[in-house]
């Protein structure tokens, strides 16, 4: 019998679909709720956001997350360790502390732990019941919200990271209430998932977490996630109560930028060198603080 010898060329390639949720859909979601987000009164009391606002921002975060749980999936596989069930929160945390020892875990397994309570927030439906008090012309004076019973994960509700009062997580400040998440909540969604780039960046060989942002603002590319994030904090801080925000980031900041690679921009990192205010590196190649108005003109 005569033998044939092929040549048998075998590639293997991982995928990892989910991962460019955040590079392709999100900029559109985001903009969209933002739409929706900026036609609040900013004033009054709000117990739900607008349908629309509600809706692209709770896709856009269950999104974001799935992205996470992704690159989560190909770190493990690129680094051959068995995940053995663990979750998203403890798995992305062990791993970049097992790289860089001084690495701040148990804050960033606050932090994505905040985010797995919304995220099923979002997913499992939780019902609320919301009494609504109104003055003798129907304004609204205040609201209550309960849970109803039978939903929600009582464990990680209970896990001290979910104020009573306010039903927003402890650090991130999110919306647990499902009608009240909004804009806002979305954009803290992904600072931290823009910041989980920053520290892959630096932490792991720059083929694990990929990424290829680009996205067509006011007719130019933007090719970083933090960059149009600038450009919403930067443009609308003051006409919105995005500003509001800043408090928690500027936390966020001193946790998690020194894990940070050096060479790249991101949003936490990305701030106004007179005073400090978030979105000073905005698209377009403008660096300028609408905080307090200083600015570098590049030639
Ligand atoms: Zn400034």
């Amino acid at each position: 019998m005569r033998k044939t010898t092929k040549e048998i060329n075998k590639q293997k390639i991982v995928t990892v679909v989910a991962a460019n949720y955040v590079d392709i859909l999100i900029p559109e979601l985001l903009e969209k709720s933002f739409e929706a987000y900026k036609k609040r009164d900013f004033i009054k009391k709000h117990f739900q956001v607008s349908v629309i606002e509600n809706t692209y921002a709770t896709a856009g975060i269950v999104l974001t997350i799935l992205a996470l749980e992704a690159y989560r999936n190909r770190i493990y596989y690129m680094l051959n360790k068995p995940l053995n069930k663990m979750g998203l929160v403890k798995s992305l945390s062990q791993v970049f502390k097992l790289k860089e020892h001084s690495f701040p875990n148990d804050f960033f397994e606050e932090i994505l732990t905040e985010l797995v309570i919304v995220r099923d927030v979002i997913v499992h439906n939780h019902l609320y019941e919301v009494e609504i008090i109104n003055d003798e012309n129907w304004e609204m004076i205040g609201h209550r919200q309960r849970l109803l019973e039978s939903y929600g994960d009582s464990k990680r509700l209970n896990s001290g990271l979910v104020s009573e009062r306010t039903r927003k997580t402890r650090n991130l400040k999110l919306n647990v209430q499902p009608a009240k998440i909004g804009f806002e909540d979305l954009f803290t969604v992904l600072v931290i998932f823009d910041s989980f780039i920053g520290i892959s960046d630096r932490i792991l060989p720059n083929s694990y977490v990929p990424s290829r942002f680009s996205f067509k603002l006011d007719g130019s590319y933007i090719n970083r996630l933090s960059h149009l994030l600038s450009h919403y904090y930067s443009n609308y801080s003051k006409l919105t109560s995005l500003h509001n925000l800043t408090k928690i980031y500027k936390k966020l900041k001193i946790q998690l930028v020194p894990y940070f690679t050096d060479h790249k921009d991101y949003f936490l990192k990305n701030t106004c060198p007179k005073c400090g205010d978030f979105g000073f590196h905005q698209p377009k190649k403008i660096y300028k603080c609408n905080n307090c108005n200083f600015k570098i003109e590049l030639g």
